[in-house]
């Protein structure tokens, strides 16, 4: 049986000494953050994770959900006493404001819950996450009648929501949706067609579902500009806020699948559904991309979350699991053998997925930090920069983080030999559940699209040039540190390549679109590891200046120093192969004729 203990302490230091919440107490809800409000928070969501949804994760796995006959779903054993804690936590609306009935909490500390959460059981956290980006959805875009009507019972998590935007012919190009929208005299639509894929879809842990579903209002235009954004409830709503009857959605079937077997992944079935009109007509897309920037940063997390609870278990076992001598000389004479923890091939692989986990962490909370001033602060300048921040980063989150996550959790698994295989341990549910992040909410070749056809060019380029002047300015403020400068040098090397490469991209990508395409996900990964050094680099400046008076905590503090030296040394250079497979170009991988696959 795995086990899992949260990260409070690395997150509190995080956010206190690396991120110095205190600092941004002009923004609304971060007054009441204070340093014991958010141990406590982050107190009570640990123990909550690894008491009452940790062990509940094999069992959603082996039980999965179950549809009946009459299209209702069951969740696994456990699941509902455990969606009953999660309402009666209020957790879902930590960062919502209190109007609707949230904390109005900073959403950085929802990030943080959410991680703890999903390395619990990443299939269960997808119910309340998935709520908690419907809810994001509908406070940017839909009408004050609609966010009275549905916000404040997603907010306590008595209903909960969901996104559906799949349909069998399509996934990624979303142009080709046919779901259909037909204005009705009372100013609803009736919605018809059949969404694929839906998490969530149906369940026993609400009272209701409400579905934010993408369809395309009669006689409106073809392609992507012609879609547009419903809410459609399971049960009607009545203008008292009591359920009415029935609405004409249903669940057709289940999914089977590799991982999360705890969630359900349902065929939904619109047949004249009554829903109504979120945001302008034929505007849909950018509306329900508020709910995939807030959801790809939560499928980061759910990465990040993977890799960490990986992580802690193969550590475990490779301090008990007795294999072969260090090759420096016997460690442990008093055993048969010693832990396969003095190997140094399995320590490159837990440093490794250390060095991801912990900057990965600082990551998504920093990424997190830029997305509470984008929609918090009153300076429209300081919110723009948040904003052009959050845009170019939300894709190397998701794309990074799930990535890593997944390969991490195959490491993880390795060092388990045989034991990993089998399902004893967990380790081949964690790897099984991984898969799914890299993806849905935009598989991560798209993300990479995304980041070099749309985010590097934009405005300009303002968004980039912001971010390698952020970490260049740093750079050379830090060099005259003597103890940061094993650090921030290789970090400068990176940076530099991945200007050459930003650069390639401005003269070669623009003739030639291949090119681009090509480079993309090396060049998302070479911004990740850019990002990621970045964060080592702030970490241990933290570390550094905390060091003098850490006493009993001094090995913490230097542990940090020696795994940022590990990224530098060991993972930091593969930027210079992305440069090289970037500069190659297009031209072996377009060559051959379709037919020659
Ligand atoms: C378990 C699970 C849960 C899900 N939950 C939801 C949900 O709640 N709501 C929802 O709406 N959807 C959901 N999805 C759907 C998911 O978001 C899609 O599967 C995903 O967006 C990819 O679409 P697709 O499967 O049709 O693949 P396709 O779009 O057919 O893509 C196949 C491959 O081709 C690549 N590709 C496609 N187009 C391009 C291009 N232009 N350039 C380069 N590469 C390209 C993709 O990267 C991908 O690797 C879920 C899926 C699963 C499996």
């Amino acid at each position: 049986m795995p086990s899992y203990k949260a990260p409070v302490d690395d997150a509190l230091f995080l956010l206190n000494d690396v991120f110095h919440l205190d600092r941004y107490g002009n923004l609304p809800g971060f007054a009441d953050a204070s340093p014991d409000v958010v141990e406590a928070v982050l107190r009570e969501a640990a123990k909550f994770s690894e008491e009452v949804l940790a062990p509940l994760n094999r069992v959603g796995d082996k039980e999965g959900c179950t549809r009946h006959t009459d299209g209702t779903v069951s969740t696994p054993t456990g699941f509902k006493d455990a969606y009953q804690q999660i309402v009666a936590g209020g957790w879902i609306g930590i960062s919502v404001p209190a109007e609707f009935g949230g904390q109005g909490l900073p959403a950085t500390l929802t990030e943080v819950v959410n991680e703890f959460l999903c390395s619990a059981n990443m299939a269960f956290a997808m119910y309340p996450g998935l709520t908690q980006g419907a809810i994001a959805a509908l406070l940017a875009h839909a009408s004050p009648a609609l966010k009275a009507k549905y916000l404040p019972k997603m907010v306590e998590g008595v209903w909960t929501g969901t996104m559906n935007l799949t349909e069998p012919h399509c996934g990624t190009d979303l142009g080709l949706l046919r779901s259909k929208a037909v204005p009705q005299s009372d100013g609803s639509y009736k919605i018809t067609g059949t969404k694929i894929f839906i998490s969530a879809g149906e369940h026993d842990l609400s009272q209701n579902i409400i579905h934010l579903v993408l369809a395309r209002i009669e006689g409106a235009p073809a392609g992507t500009k012609g879609i547009s954004l419903f809410v459609v409830p399971k049960i009607m709503v009545k203008d008292d806020g009591s359920l009415a009857e029935r609405n004409g959605v249903s669940c057709g079937s289940l999914e089977e699948k590799m991982g999360i077997h705890g969630n359900s992944t349902c065929v939904m079935n619109y047949d004249g559904a009554v829903g109504w009109l979120v945001g302008e007509e034929n505007r849909g897309l950018p509306a329900m991309f508020t709910m995939m920037n807030e959801a790809r940063l939560g499928v980061g997390v759910q990465g990040l979350a993977q890799s960490e609870v990986a992580y802690q278990n193969a550590a475990i076992y490779a301090k008990e699991r007795l294999q072969g001598r260090a090759l420096s000389g016997t460690k442990y004479p008093d055993k048969a053998a010693d832990p396969i923890i003095v190997h140094p091939d399995v320590r490159r692989t837990l440093m490794t997925i250390r060095a991801f986990n912990e900057a990965g962490r600082a990551l998504v909370l920093w990424t997190a930090l830029k997305g509470d001033v984008a929609r918090r602060s009153q300076d429209d300048k300081e919110r723009q920069s948040a904003d052009d921040y959050m845009g170019l980063l939300t894709p190397v989150v998701k794309g990074v983080l799930t990535d890593g996550g997944f390969a991490n959790a195959v490491m993880a698994q390795q060092v388990f030999g045989g034991h990993g295989y089998i399902a004893e341990h967990g380790m081949e549910q964690f790897v099984r559940d991984a898969r799914i992040a890299m993806i849905y909410e935009g598989a991560n070749g798209i993300q990479a699209l995304d980041l070099v056809g749309r985010k590097l060019g934009k405005d300009g380029g303002r968004a980039l040039m912001a971010f390698l002047s952020e970490v260049g300015s740093f750079i050379q403020e830090q060099s005259a540190i003597e103890a940061m400068k094993p650090l921030v040098t290789p970090l400068g090397v990176s940076l530099a390549q991945l200007q050459q490469a930003s650069m390639w991209f401005m003269q070669n990508a623009l003739a030639k679109p291949d090119n681009a395409g090509a480079g993309a996900t090396d060049y998302m990964h070479m911004f990740g590891l850019v990002a990621l050094g970045y964060m080592w680099c702030r970490i241990a400046q933290a570390a550094l200046a905390k060091l003098p008076q850490a006493n009993g905590a001094a090995a913490r503090y230097q542990a940090k120093l020696t795994t940022a030296r590990f990224f530098m040394e060991r993972m930091l250079p593969e930027t210079a192969a992305h440069l090289t497979r970037i500069q190659a170009g297009a031209a072996s991988t377009m060559e051959l004729p379709d037919e020659a696959f």
